[in-house]
């Protein structure tokens, strides 16, 4: 792909000169491609951070033909700079576009840009304990026209912004709240796909369920509300006596994580054993409550692992025997050892951007 790289504009910021706030702060550069029939993807360019101009009636801002993807730089011992899986985040994109109708993009080329893109602001890596440079490749349907229709025009752009870390303390436990209210997604339906839409039709359960003192939601499948599928933008993990984890089996309308896989590869050379099934909530919170189940966490880009303290269900509290426990513990070190690389990587999960000047 032929990138071109317009030179940063006067609003140029030192990078990491200023206090950050991930989801805020932004590095000074973005890139973006368009779609159209006629020229397919076209006018690949690294441009200055800049807002973005829309006609009222453009299609995504109607029907919410769009996707998004996270993924992360981190800083090496060594001061180059690890991807962590971006072929897996890359496919997934690709398999988001086809869901929802969109243009796929050519996997090389959108990698390309990434690494393009990290090399150009790698001063914004940043270096703490925890840190990282959080990368949000997106595709909006840009055609102005209220018909139904898919799109006739794309943008895919991509930004990024440094990330402290999710934990600034340790492993601090979330609570969750089990909810029979509303589903997040169906079988058949865009749960698998990373799309705006499924995370808008969270947000009136997870707000109401915050001043109740839980930071997350843990979603039911759709059908008979009995078995469980996925906690915030998270998959969910159950420990059993401290040494087999069981992760729900992707059904279609769970998203399918990358540090899911990741826990699900790595765990049998840690000592555990690890599967994939159909668990029903019931059976879930009878072995909280006896014990059988140790621990509960989250996995995601975002957190790496997020231990569970207690769920909420039908007006009791289960509570959770260790949170942190030592099979959270151990993981969270063995993946975070592996991107940052500080560890070897016997999987091939990490791409290494060699930054200039450093030896
Ligand atoms: C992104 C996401 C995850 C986690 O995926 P990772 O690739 O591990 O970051 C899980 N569930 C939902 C709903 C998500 O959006």
């Amino acid at each position: 792909m032929n990138i071109t790289i317009e030179p940063l504009g006067p609003n140029a910021r030192a990078p990491l000169a200023e206090k950050f706030v991930f989801g805020k702060t932004f590095t000074n550069r973005m890139f973006m491609q368009h779609w159209s029939e006629e020229r397919g993807w076209h006018d690949a360019r690294i441009v200055p951070y800049q807002s973005l101009c829309f006609d009222p009636a453009t299609a995504v801002l109607h029907y919410g033909q769009e996707i998004f993807e996270g993924t992360k730089a981190y800083r090496r011992p060594d001061g180059h700079i690890n991807l962590f899986r971006p072929w897996e985040n890359t496919a997934r994109f690709n398999r988001s576009a086809e869901r929802m109708a969109m243009q796929k993009v050519d996997p090389e080329a959108h990698l390309e840009a990434i690494i393009t893109l990290v090399r150009l602001e790698h001063e914004w890596v940043p270096y703490g304990e925890g840190e990282s440079l959080y990368i949000r490749p997106t595709m909006i349907a840009t055609e102005v026209s209220l018909g139904l229709h898919a799109s006739r025009s794309y943008l895919h752009y991509i930004i990024t912004g440094p990330a402290g870390p999710y934990f600034s303390a340790g492993l601090k436990p979330i609570s969750v709240f089990v909810t029979d209210r509303y589903v997040r997604a169906v079988r058949g339906g865009t749960g698998a796909a990373k799309t705006g839409g499924n995370y808008a039709a969270s947000l009136l359960e997870s707000e109401r369920v915050k001043p109740l003192g839980y930071q997350q939601v843990l979603w039911l499948d759709a059908i008979e509300r009995k078995y469980v599928e996925e906690v915030g933008a998270m998959n969910i993990a159950f420990v059993y006596g401290g040494k087999h984890i069981v992760t729900p089996e992707l059904s279609g309308s769970i998203l399918e994580g990358v540090t899911r896989d990741s826990v699900l590869k790595l765990a049998p050379d840690l000592g555990y054993t690890a599967s994939e099934a159909r668990l029903a909530l019931d059976d879930v919170l009878r072995d909280i409550e006896s014990g059988e189940i140790t621990e509960v966490f989250g996995t995601g880009t975002a957190a790496v692992i997020a231990p569970v303290d207690k769920l909420g269900y039908c007006g009791k509290d289960y509570v959770v025997r260790f949170a942190p426990g030592p099979v959270a513990a151990h993981l969270y070190k063995a993946l975070t050892d592996i991107q940052y690389g500080r560890a070897p990587d016997p999987y091939g999960w990490t791409y290494k951007i060699e930054v200039p000047g450093v030896s």
